[in-house]
Protein backbone atom coordinates (compact mmCIF):
# COMPACT_ATOMS: atom_id res chain seq x y z
CA UNK A 1 0.00 0.00 0.00
CA UNK A 2 1.45 3.06 -0.46
CA UNK A 3 2.37 5.79 1.73
CA UNK A 4 -0.41 9.16 1.66
CA UNK A 5 1.48 12.16 0.19
CA UNK A 6 2.23 14.94 2.66
CA UNK A 7 -0.53 17.05 1.12
CA UNK A 8 -2.95 14.29 1.82
CA UNK A 9 -1.64 14.27 5.49
CA UNK A 10 -2.35 18.35 6.18
CA UNK A 11 -6.34 18.17 6.62
CA UNK A 12 -6.41 15.11 9.06
CA UNK A 13 -3.63 17.09 10.87
CA UNK A 14 -5.57 20.24 11.09
CA UNK A 15 -8.73 18.59 12.36
CA UNK A 16 -6.03 16.64 15.33
CA UNK A 17 -4.66 19.69 16.12
CA UNK A 18 -7.86 21.62 16.32
CA UNK A 19 -9.26 19.54 18.79
CA UNK A 20 -9.69 21.05 22.13
CA UNK A 21 -7.74 18.01 23.98
CA UNK A 22 -4.32 18.09 24.73
CA UNK A 23 -2.22 16.47 20.96
CA UNK A 24 1.27 15.59 21.04
CA UNK A 25 2.47 18.32 18.61
CA UNK A 26 5.18 16.06 16.46
CA UNK A 27 3.19 15.09 13.28
CA UNK A 28 3.73 12.16 11.15
CA UNK A 29 7.22 11.44 9.89
CA UNK A 30 7.19 12.74 6.38
CA UNK A 31 5.37 15.90 7.07
CA UNK A 32 7.44 16.74 10.24
CA UNK A 33 10.93 16.57 8.14
CA UNK A 34 8.88 18.98 5.42
CA UNK A 35 7.83 21.55 8.63
CA UNK A 36 11.40 21.49 9.85
CA UNK A 37 12.56 22.06 6.55
CA UNK A 38 10.18 24.59 5.86
CA UNK A 39 10.84 26.75 9.31
CA UNK A 40 14.03 26.10 10.49
CA UNK A 41 15.56 28.78 8.55
CA UNK A 42 13.93 31.42 10.17
CA UNK A 43 13.98 29.86 13.44
CA UNK A 44 18.12 29.54 12.84
CA UNK A 45 18.05 33.35 12.55
CA UNK A 46 15.71 34.45 15.65
CA UNK A 47 17.45 31.66 17.96
CA UNK A 48 20.50 33.72 16.90
CA UNK A 49 19.45 37.29 17.31
CA UNK A 50 17.52 36.49 20.64
CA UNK A 51 20.61 34.32 21.80
CA UNK A 52 22.99 37.54 21.15
CA UNK A 53 20.60 39.91 22.64
CA UNK A 54 20.26 37.33 26.08
CA UNK A 55 24.43 37.05 26.41
CA UNK A 56 24.85 40.65 25.74
CA UNK A 57 21.92 41.62 28.34
CA UNK A 58 23.15 39.27 30.68
CA UNK A 59 27.18 40.21 30.75
CA UNK A 60 25.38 43.74 31.07
CA UNK A 61 23.67 42.64 34.03
CA UNK A 62 26.77 41.15 35.74
CA UNK A 63 28.70 44.72 35.08
CA UNK A 64 26.20 46.57 36.42
CA UNK A 65 26.43 44.24 39.71
CA UNK A 66 29.70 44.63 39.96
CA UNK A 67 29.59 48.48 39.96
CA UNK A 68 27.11 49.39 41.91
CA UNK A 69 26.35 46.04 44.69
CA UNK A 70 29.84 46.39 46.12
CA UNK A 71 29.03 43.45 48.26
CA UNK A 72 29.21 41.12 44.75
CA UNK A 73 32.38 39.63 44.62
CA UNK A 74 34.10 40.11 41.43
CA UNK A 75 35.70 36.05 41.65
CA UNK A 76 31.65 35.28 41.57
CA UNK A 77 31.21 37.73 38.56
CA UNK A 78 34.35 36.52 36.88
CA UNK A 79 33.30 32.40 37.47
CA UNK A 80 29.48 33.38 36.10
CA UNK A 81 31.01 34.76 33.44
CA UNK A 82 33.61 32.41 32.41
CA UNK A 83 31.58 29.69 32.49
CA UNK A 84 28.68 30.73 31.20
CA UNK A 85 29.15 33.46 28.35
CA UNK A 86 31.69 31.10 26.34
CA UNK A 87 29.53 28.39 26.26
CA UNK A 88 26.37 30.51 25.50
CA UNK A 89 28.80 32.26 22.85
CA UNK A 90 29.29 28.57 21.86
CA UNK A 91 25.73 27.60 21.35
CA UNK A 92 24.75 30.77 19.86
CA UNK A 93 27.35 31.04 17.30
CA UNK A 94 26.75 26.83 16.08
CA UNK A 95 23.40 28.54 15.09
CA UNK A 96 25.27 29.77 11.99
CA UNK A 97 26.38 26.31 11.21
CA UNK A 98 22.37 25.35 10.11
CA UNK A 99 22.77 22.53 12.39
CA UNK A 100 20.38 19.61 12.82
CA UNK A 101 16.93 19.58 14.75
CA UNK A 102 17.83 17.63 17.33
CA UNK A 103 21.73 19.50 18.27
CA UNK A 104 19.82 23.05 17.67
CA UNK A 105 16.70 22.18 20.22
CA UNK A 106 19.04 20.21 22.54
CA UNK A 107 21.95 22.17 22.70
CA UNK A 108 19.89 25.08 23.66
CA UNK A 109 17.93 23.15 26.57
CA UNK A 110 21.54 22.17 27.49
CA UNK A 111 23.45 25.58 27.51
CA UNK A 112 20.11 26.95 29.35
CA UNK A 113 20.49 24.11 31.81
CA UNK A 114 23.97 24.76 32.28
CA UNK A 115 23.42 28.24 33.26
CA UNK A 116 20.77 27.65 35.49
CA UNK A 117 22.54 25.53 37.75
CA UNK A 118 25.61 27.29 37.86
CA UNK A 119 23.68 30.29 38.95
CA UNK A 120 22.02 28.11 41.28
CA UNK A 121 25.37 26.56 42.85
CA UNK A 122 26.91 29.99 43.10
CA UNK A 123 23.93 31.26 45.26
CA UNK A 124 24.92 28.44 47.76
CA UNK A 125 27.12 30.82 49.33
CA UNK A 126 26.44 32.15 53.00
CA UNK A 127 25.13 35.36 52.06
CA UNK A 128 21.39 36.69 52.91
CA UNK A 129 19.82 37.00 49.55
CA UNK A 130 21.21 34.40 47.87
CA UNK A 131 17.80 32.10 48.21
CA UNK A 132 16.16 35.04 46.61
CA UNK A 133 18.63 35.17 43.60
CA UNK A 134 18.86 31.89 43.36
CA UNK A 135 14.54 31.31 42.63
CA UNK A 136 14.66 34.73 40.69
CA UNK A 137 17.73 33.28 38.38
CA UNK A 138 15.32 29.93 38.17
CA UNK A 139 12.46 31.96 37.12
CA UNK A 140 14.31 33.64 33.94
CA UNK A 141 15.85 30.68 33.07
CA UNK A 142 12.62 29.28 32.63
CA UNK A 143 11.17 31.97 31.17
CA UNK A 144 14.14 32.54 28.53
CA UNK A 145 13.88 28.76 27.73
CA UNK A 146 10.13 28.13 27.45
CA UNK A 147 9.25 31.84 25.87
CA UNK A 148 11.73 33.66 24.48
CA UNK A 149 13.69 31.19 22.57
CA UNK A 150 10.87 29.21 22.28
CA UNK A 151 11.95 25.79 22.20
CA UNK A 152 10.10 22.71 20.77
CA UNK A 153 7.80 21.14 23.28
CA UNK A 154 9.23 18.15 24.72
CA UNK A 155 13.23 20.08 24.59
CA UNK A 156 11.54 22.56 26.61
CA UNK A 157 9.27 20.03 28.80
CA UNK A 158 13.10 18.97 29.87
CA UNK A 159 14.66 21.50 30.75
CA UNK A 160 12.16 22.90 32.49
CA UNK A 161 12.24 19.84 34.53
CA UNK A 162 16.17 20.14 35.39
CA UNK A 163 15.86 23.15 36.43
CA UNK A 164 12.91 22.60 38.92
CA UNK A 165 14.99 19.69 40.10
CA UNK A 166 18.09 22.05 40.48
CA UNK A 167 15.72 24.33 42.43
CA UNK A 168 15.00 21.21 44.32
CA UNK A 169 17.99 20.46 45.33
CA UNK A 170 19.43 23.69 45.83
CA UNK A 171 16.37 24.53 48.58
CA UNK A 172 17.35 21.07 49.58
CA UNK A 173 20.86 21.89 50.99
CA UNK A 174 20.16 25.78 51.59
CA UNK A 175 21.40 26.30 55.46
CA UNK A 176 19.56 29.72 55.21
CA UNK A 177 15.78 29.33 54.93
CA UNK A 178 13.31 27.83 56.94
CA UNK A 179 10.83 24.98 55.82
CA UNK A 180 8.25 27.36 54.90
CA UNK A 181 10.00 30.14 53.31
CA UNK A 182 11.63 27.12 51.41
CA UNK A 183 8.08 25.46 50.60
CA UNK A 184 6.81 29.15 49.08
CA UNK A 185 10.19 29.33 47.19
CA UNK A 186 9.59 25.96 45.70
CA UNK A 187 5.87 26.98 44.60
CA UNK A 188 6.73 29.95 43.08
CA UNK A 189 8.92 28.03 40.90
CA UNK A 190 6.87 25.41 39.94
CA UNK A 191 4.10 27.82 39.57
CA UNK A 192 6.50 29.62 36.60
CA UNK A 193 7.84 26.64 35.23
CA UNK A 194 3.54 24.89 35.16
CA UNK A 195 2.72 28.39 33.40
CA UNK A 196 5.63 28.42 30.92
CA UNK A 197 5.36 24.87 29.87
CA UNK A 198 1.57 25.78 29.35
CA UNK A 199 1.94 28.94 27.50
CA UNK A 200 5.48 27.08 25.34
CA UNK A 201 3.07 24.10 24.52
CA UNK A 202 0.57 26.71 23.48
CA UNK A 203 2.71 28.59 20.95
CA UNK A 204 4.51 25.84 19.71
CA UNK A 205 0.54 24.21 18.53
CA UNK A 206 -0.39 27.78 17.18
CA UNK A 207 2.74 27.58 14.94
CA UNK A 208 2.19 24.38 14.02
CA UNK A 209 -1.62 24.96 13.06
CA UNK A 210 -0.46 28.44 11.39
CA UNK A 211 1.88 26.34 9.52
CA UNK A 212 -0.65 23.54 8.10
CA UNK A 213 -3.29 26.29 7.18
CA UNK A 214 -0.25 28.34 5.13
CA UNK A 215 0.45 24.46 3.35
CA UNK A 216 -3.50 23.93 2.88
CA UNK A 217 -3.91 27.61 0.56
CA UNK A 218 -0.60 26.50 -1.29
CA UNK A 219 -2.08 23.28 -2.20
CA UNK A 220 -5.49 24.89 -2.87
CA UNK A 221 -4.12 27.20 -5.18
CA UNK A 222 -1.56 24.74 -6.84
CA UNK A 223 -4.08 22.68 -7.82
CA UNK A 224 -6.40 25.84 -8.97
CA UNK A 225 -3.97 26.71 -11.19
CA UNK A 226 -4.15 23.36 -12.56
CA UNK A 227 -7.20 23.17 -13.29
CA UNK A 228 -7.03 26.56 -14.79
CA UNK A 229 -4.35 24.99 -16.72
CA UNK A 230 -6.19 22.17 -18.02
CA UNK A 231 -8.97 24.71 -18.56
CA UNK A 232 -6.99 26.79 -21.10
CA UNK A 233 -5.68 23.63 -22.61
CA UNK A 234 -9.18 22.39 -23.31
CA UNK A 235 -10.45 25.22 -24.07
CA UNK A 236 -8.42 26.22 -27.23
CA UNK A 237 -8.01 22.57 -28.10
CA UNK A 238 -10.63 20.87 -30.69
CA UNK A 239 -11.68 17.84 -29.21
CA UNK A 240 -11.23 15.71 -32.50
CA UNK A 241 -8.27 16.22 -33.88
CA UNK A 242 -6.25 17.50 -31.07
CA UNK A 243 -5.31 20.63 -33.01
CA UNK A 244 -5.89 24.41 -31.72
CA UNK A 245 -9.25 24.68 -32.62
CA UNK A 246 -10.50 28.15 -34.48
CA UNK A 247 -10.55 30.44 -30.89
CA UNK A 248 -6.81 29.53 -30.48
CA UNK A 249 -6.05 30.12 -34.29
CA UNK A 250 -7.42 33.48 -33.86
CA UNK A 251 -5.40 34.92 -31.00
CA UNK A 252 -2.68 32.94 -32.33
CA UNK A 253 -2.86 34.62 -35.41
CA UNK A 254 -2.93 37.84 -33.92
CA UNK A 255 -0.11 37.57 -32.60
CA UNK A 256 2.07 36.33 -35.05
CA UNK A 257 0.35 39.02 -37.31
CA UNK A 258 1.73 41.86 -34.76
CA UNK A 259 4.92 40.09 -35.11
CA UNK A 260 5.40 39.99 -38.57
CA UNK A 261 4.48 43.98 -38.11
CA UNK A 262 6.96 44.82 -35.62
CA UNK A 263 9.99 42.50 -37.30
CA UNK A 264 8.80 43.23 -41.21
CA UNK A 265 8.84 39.84 -41.89
CA UNK A 266 6.64 37.77 -44.07
CA UNK A 267 3.80 36.04 -42.83
CA UNK A 268 1.98 32.72 -45.12
CA UNK A 269 -0.90 30.99 -44.80
CA UNK A 270 -2.27 28.24 -46.13
CA UNK A 271 -6.30 26.74 -46.38
CA UNK A 272 -6.34 23.47 -46.23
CA UNK A 273 -9.77 21.80 -47.67
CA UNK A 274 -10.27 18.20 -47.72
CA UNK A 275 -11.89 17.22 -51.01
CA UNK A 276 -15.21 15.70 -51.78
CA UNK A 277 -15.75 15.33 -47.75
CA UNK A 278 -19.35 15.09 -48.12
CA UNK A 279 -19.39 12.12 -50.11
CA UNK A 280 -16.41 10.30 -47.86
CA UNK A 281 -19.02 10.58 -45.11
CA UNK A 282 -21.83 9.55 -47.41
CA UNK A 283 -19.82 6.39 -48.29
CA UNK A 284 -18.25 5.08 -45.50
CA UNK A 285 -19.81 6.95 -42.35
CA UNK A 286 -19.68 9.83 -40.12
CA UNK A 287 -17.10 7.75 -37.77
CA UNK A 288 -15.22 6.86 -40.57
CA UNK A 289 -15.33 10.75 -41.71
CA UNK A 290 -13.94 11.82 -38.46
CA UNK A 291 -11.01 9.34 -38.34
CA UNK A 292 -10.00 10.81 -42.02
CA UNK A 293 -10.02 14.20 -40.16
CA UNK A 294 -7.79 12.73 -37.16
CA UNK A 295 -5.72 11.19 -40.11
CA UNK A 296 -5.08 14.48 -41.68
CA UNK A 297 -4.30 16.62 -39.00
CA UNK A 298 -1.52 13.97 -37.72
CA UNK A 299 -0.01 14.38 -41.21
CA UNK A 300 -0.66 18.12 -40.96
CA UNK A 301 1.78 18.06 -37.45
CA UNK A 302 4.24 15.73 -39.47
CA UNK A 303 4.31 18.59 -42.51
CA UNK A 304 5.81 21.06 -40.51
CA UNK A 305 8.78 21.55 -39.92
CA UNK A 306 9.13 25.17 -38.44
CA UNK A 307 9.21 25.80 -34.74
CA UNK A 308 6.82 28.29 -34.80
CA UNK A 309 4.77 27.42 -37.48
CA UNK A 310 1.52 26.80 -36.32
CA UNK A 311 -1.44 24.24 -37.23
CA UNK A 312 -5.55 24.98 -36.67
CA UNK A 313 -8.72 23.19 -37.10
CA UNK A 314 -10.06 26.15 -39.19
CA UNK A 315 -14.07 24.92 -39.10
CA UNK A 316 -15.46 21.43 -40.50
CA UNK A 317 -12.95 19.63 -42.93
CA UNK A 318 -11.21 22.75 -43.77
CA UNK A 319 -7.90 23.66 -42.12
CA UNK A 320 -5.47 26.41 -41.87
CA UNK A 321 -1.35 26.43 -41.31
CA UNK A 322 0.74 29.61 -40.21
CA UNK A 323 4.05 30.41 -41.29
CA UNK A 324 5.39 32.91 -39.92
CA UNK A 325 9.14 34.37 -41.56
CA UNK A 326 8.33 32.01 -44.72
CA UNK A 327 8.19 33.52 -48.37
CA UNK A 328 5.58 32.61 -51.08
CA UNK A 329 8.07 29.90 -52.39
CA UNK A 330 8.83 28.20 -49.67
CA UNK A 331 5.08 28.36 -48.25
CA UNK A 332 3.81 26.63 -51.50
CA UNK A 333 6.20 24.16 -50.67
CA UNK A 334 4.71 23.55 -47.21
CA UNK A 335 1.66 23.58 -48.61
CA UNK A 336 2.67 21.08 -51.44
CA UNK A 337 4.15 18.43 -48.81
CA UNK A 338 0.67 18.38 -47.00
CA UNK A 339 -1.20 17.77 -49.96
CA UNK A 340 0.85 15.08 -51.12
CA UNK A 341 1.18 13.38 -47.62
CA UNK A 342 -2.23 13.19 -47.68
CA UNK A 343 -2.49 11.74 -51.16
CA UNK A 344 -0.51 8.84 -49.77
CA UNK A 345 -1.46 8.56 -46.22
CA UNK A 346 -4.88 10.34 -45.47
CA UNK A 347 -6.93 7.32 -45.88
CA UNK A 348 -6.98 5.32 -43.06
CA UNK A 349 -7.65 1.19 -43.52
CA UNK A 350 -11.38 0.86 -42.88
CA UNK A 351 -11.34 -2.93 -42.08
CA UNK A 352 -14.95 -3.05 -40.97
CA UNK A 353 -16.11 -2.54 -44.74
CA UNK A 354 -13.67 -4.68 -46.88
CA UNK A 355 -15.49 -4.73 -50.08
CA UNK A 356 -15.51 -1.24 -50.86
CA UNK A 357 -13.21 -0.14 -53.40
CA UNK A 358 -9.80 1.52 -52.55
CA UNK A 359 -10.55 4.56 -50.57
CA UNK A 360 -9.19 8.01 -51.09
CA UNK A 361 -8.84 11.39 -49.10
CA UNK A 362 -6.80 14.22 -50.93
CA UNK A 363 -6.70 17.56 -49.96
CA UNK A 364 -6.90 21.99 -51.84
CA UNK A 365 -4.84 24.17 -50.51
CA UNK A 366 -4.74 27.55 -50.96
CA UNK A 367 -1.69 29.44 -50.17
CA UNK A 368 -0.90 33.41 -49.50
CA UNK A 369 1.64 35.40 -48.06
CA UNK A 370 2.22 39.22 -46.94
CA UNK A 371 4.02 41.58 -45.35
CA UNK A 372 1.80 42.98 -42.98
CA UNK A 373 1.98 47.16 -42.52
CA UNK A 374 -0.29 49.19 -40.78
CA UNK A 375 -2.58 49.74 -43.08
CA UNK A 376 -3.38 46.04 -43.92
CA UNK A 377 -6.37 44.39 -42.18
CA UNK A 378 -5.82 40.71 -41.28
CA UNK A 379 -8.53 39.35 -42.75
CA UNK A 380 -6.95 39.99 -46.14
CA UNK A 381 -4.19 37.24 -45.95
CA UNK A 382 -6.60 34.71 -45.18
CA UNK A 383 -8.93 36.26 -47.81
CA UNK A 384 -6.34 35.92 -50.15
CA UNK A 385 -5.70 32.53 -49.23
CA UNK A 386 -9.48 31.14 -49.52
CA UNK A 387 -9.99 32.40 -52.90
CA UNK A 388 -6.33 30.97 -53.63
CA UNK A 389 -8.34 27.58 -52.14
CA UNK A 390 -11.45 28.35 -54.62
CA UNK A 391 -9.26 28.49 -57.35
CA UNK A 392 -8.09 25.13 -56.26
CA UNK A 393 -11.63 23.73 -56.11
CA UNK A 394 -12.38 24.81 -59.24
CA UNK A 395 -9.58 23.51 -60.97
CA UNK A 396 -9.81 20.12 -60.52
CA UNK A 397 -9.11 19.73 -56.33
CA UNK A 398 -6.00 17.55 -54.89
CA UNK A 399 -4.29 20.80 -56.14
CA UNK A 400 -2.02 24.17 -54.29
CA UNK A 401 -3.12 27.21 -55.58
CA UNK A 402 -1.44 30.83 -54.67
CA UNK A 403 -3.38 33.94 -54.35
CA UNK A 404 -2.20 37.15 -54.11
CA UNK A 405 -3.27 39.85 -51.41
CA UNK A 406 -5.25 42.62 -52.64
CA UNK A 407 -2.23 45.02 -54.13
CA UNK A 408 -3.65 48.29 -53.41
CA UNK A 409 -3.60 47.97 -49.91
CA UNK A 410 -1.10 45.33 -49.09
CA UNK A 411 2.16 45.30 -50.78
CA UNK A 412 3.50 42.12 -51.62
CA UNK A 413 7.54 42.25 -52.11
CA UNK A 414 7.24 38.25 -52.98
P1 LIG B 1 -15.29 20.06 -51.68
O1 LIG B 1 -14.32 19.17 -52.35
O2 LIG B 1 -15.88 21.07 -52.59
O3 LIG B 1 -14.75 20.69 -50.45
O4 LIG B 1 -16.49 19.13 -51.26
P2 LIG B 1 -16.86 18.69 -49.84
O5 LIG B 1 -17.83 17.56 -49.93
O6 LIG B 1 -15.63 18.41 -49.04
O7 LIG B 1 -17.50 19.99 -49.23
P3 LIG B 1 -18.87 20.21 -48.56
O8 LIG B 1 -18.81 21.60 -47.98
O9 LIG B 1 -19.98 19.94 -49.52
O10 LIG B 1 -18.96 19.15 -47.43
C1 LIG B 1 -18.19 19.22 -46.29
C2 LIG B 1 -18.55 18.05 -45.45
O11 LIG B 1 -17.71 17.94 -44.31
C3 LIG B 1 -19.96 18.11 -44.94
C4 LIG B 1 -19.85 17.79 -43.48
O12 LIG B 1 -20.76 16.80 -43.13
C5 LIG B 1 -18.45 17.29 -43.33
N1 LIG B 1 -17.92 17.54 -42.00
C6 LIG B 1 -17.67 18.75 -41.43
N2 LIG B 1 -17.19 18.55 -40.17
C7 LIG B 1 -17.14 17.21 -39.95
C8 LIG B 1 -16.75 16.42 -38.84
O13 LIG B 1 -16.33 16.87 -37.78
N3 LIG B 1 -16.81 15.06 -38.99
C9 LIG B 1 -17.25 14.51 -40.15
N4 LIG B 1 -17.27 13.18 -40.22
N5 LIG B 1 -17.65 15.24 -41.19
C10 LIG B 1 -17.61 16.58 -41.10
MG1 LIG C 1 -15.19 23.10 -46.94
MG1 LIG D 1 -14.25 19.96 -48.68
Amino acid sequence: MSLPSIYELVPPEIERLSAGKFQWLSFPERLEERFEQDVAPARLARLWIEGLVAIALFNLFLFANLCLLHTVALHDVLVRSGLITPVALGVNFSMRTWPGRVYREASIALAACWICLIHLYLETGPYAMGPAYAQVGVIVAVLFTNMVMRLQFPYALAASITMMAGDLTFLYFDKLQGTTEKVFGATLTLCAVAMTVMANYSLGREERLAYLLRLREEIQSAKLSVSNEELQRISSMDSLTGLANRHAFDNQYMKMWKRALTSRAPLSAVLIDIDNFKSVNDLCGHLYGDRVLQRIALLLEQALRGKEDFAARFGGEEFVVLLPNTSPEIAMMVAERIRKLVEVAGAPALDEVPQLPTLWATVSCGVSTCWPTHTDLPDDLIGAADKALYEAKGSGRNRVCFGETVPERIAIRA
